[in-house]
């Protein structure tokens, strides 16, 4: 079975993996056991957590606070906010790019539905890039949270997120950047570049699942979704999960080291095996921007061929996804090409590869050779 969906979780790595089994069965204290020295070890471990993830962010580390992960994360980040404004009587106004994750679209509709606030969605090109124009007009007009991701999850478009963050700035407008698919991949700067508030999730970068961070700059006011035992400053009450935390701290110390030569390996298999696709299948198209895209990614249409045909015949030898498909595992054609404006039969021929740091030369050269030979396949059956 070769693994070619790095977007939707990746392996965790062995030495991650090791710390994480030693924070379960050895040194498995609570990190709120202040009475104790086990308590205390396990404190001084999330502080070096915090420390990691700081580091490779550009953040400080008194800005984090633990989540289960990015979906928890941006609705902390959303819905704090938005209650906020309410405690102050204000309705608050989002902007947000038509091509974010369902975490802060579906979010952002269900509070508008509830009546509790008034969205202006920020449309992109054929490419998935954001008209920053528009973006800069929107954070003149007033509105109270601007909502962009750091790097797409379906095309892999990597989005200006310096040059958003100053125009936010300028204008006073909290930003939230959604970077679970960048963070460990491309260089982030929190603090330097002036984001307000910077979701992540572990597991998107060889660290475990169900654990991530809300990054948050001081003094940004926030509203708490879970009220408990009032853990990190009473914005996420829940013991907090201490192996899942040193898993998040040790993946991130290692992305820092390791991040550049992995990404450069990563983008020269991606590069090949796009080259090998585009050769061995006729009006292949690849979507996304080629010039500024994630290295792990390569989303391509193939015309004609519906994305179902080639997963149902590839499914239990190649895993690899229409980028679309929700949690419940129905599919729904992709908002994100649709915000593109791609025709139909690109819609419904879209397939997302995604490689990571353990995909190697000969998978590349497998992957390609069943998908070329499934299409054909496919194109034969069609045509009888
Ligand atoms: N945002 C983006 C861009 C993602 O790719 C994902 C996961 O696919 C999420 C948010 C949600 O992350 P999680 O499922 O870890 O909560």
């Amino acid at each position: 079975m070769l693994f070619f969906d790095y977007h939707s979780t990746t392996p965790v790595e062995p030495g991650v993996a090791e710390k994480v089994l030693l924070y379960m069965t050895k040194e498995f204290g609570n990190a709120s056991s202040t009475e104790h020295a086990i308590g205390d070890a396990a404190e001084d471990a999330v502080k070096e957590a915090k420390s990691h993830i700081a580091n490779l962010v550009g953040a400080s580390p008194r800005d984090i606070i633990f989540t289960s992960g990015s979906t928890e994360s941006i609705n902390l980040a959303i819905q704090g906010t938005v209650q906020h404004l309410e405690n102050k009587d204000i309705h608050p106004r989002i902007a947000l790019s038509a091509v974010e994750h369902k975490a802060v679209l579906d979010t952002c509709l269900a509070l508008e539905e509830q009546g509790r606030v008034k969205l202006s969605i920020l449309p992109v090109d054929t490419q998935a890039r954001i008209d920053l124009a528009q973006l800069e007009q929107a954070c003149a007009s007033g509105i109270h949270l601007l909502c962009v991701m750091a790097a797409n999850n379906e095309v892999g478009t990597i989005y200006p997120v310096k040059k958003i963050a100053h125009i936010a700035q300028t204008y006073n407008v909290p930003f939230l950047c959604d970077a679970s698919q960048a963070v460990g991949k491309v260089p982030i700067h929190f603090k330097e570049w002036g984001i307000t508030m910077l979701s992540l999730s572990a597991h998107k970068f060889y660290g475990p699942q169900g654990v991530g961070a809300l990054v948050v700059k001081r003094g940004h006011p926030l509203e708490p979704l879970l009220y408990g035992g009032g853990h990190q400053r009473g914005l996420r009450s829940g013991t907090l999960n201490l192996p899942g935390i040193v898993g998040l701290g040790e993946a991130c110390r290692l992305r820092k080291l390791e991040m550049e030569e992995d990404e450069r390996a990563i983008r020269e298999k991606r590069d090949r095996l796009q080259k090998l696709l585009t050769d061995k299948i006729p009006g292949l198209v690849v979507n996304g921007d080629q010039e500024n895209r994630l290295a792990g990614n390569l989303h391509i249409s193939i015309p004609g061929i519906p994305n179902s045909a080639v997963i149902a015949r590839v499914r239990l030898k190649l895993a690899i996804s229409t980028g679309s498909a929700c949690s419940s595992g129905v599919e729904a054609p992709s908002h994100v090409l649709r915000a593109m404006n791609r025709d139909e039969d690109i819609v419904e021929g879209s397939l997302r590869i995604g490689l990571g740091k353990f995909t190697t030369d000969a998978e590349v050269v497998a992957a390609a050779e069943i998908l070329s030979q499934t299409v054909h396949a496919v194109r034969a059956a069609m045509a009888v």
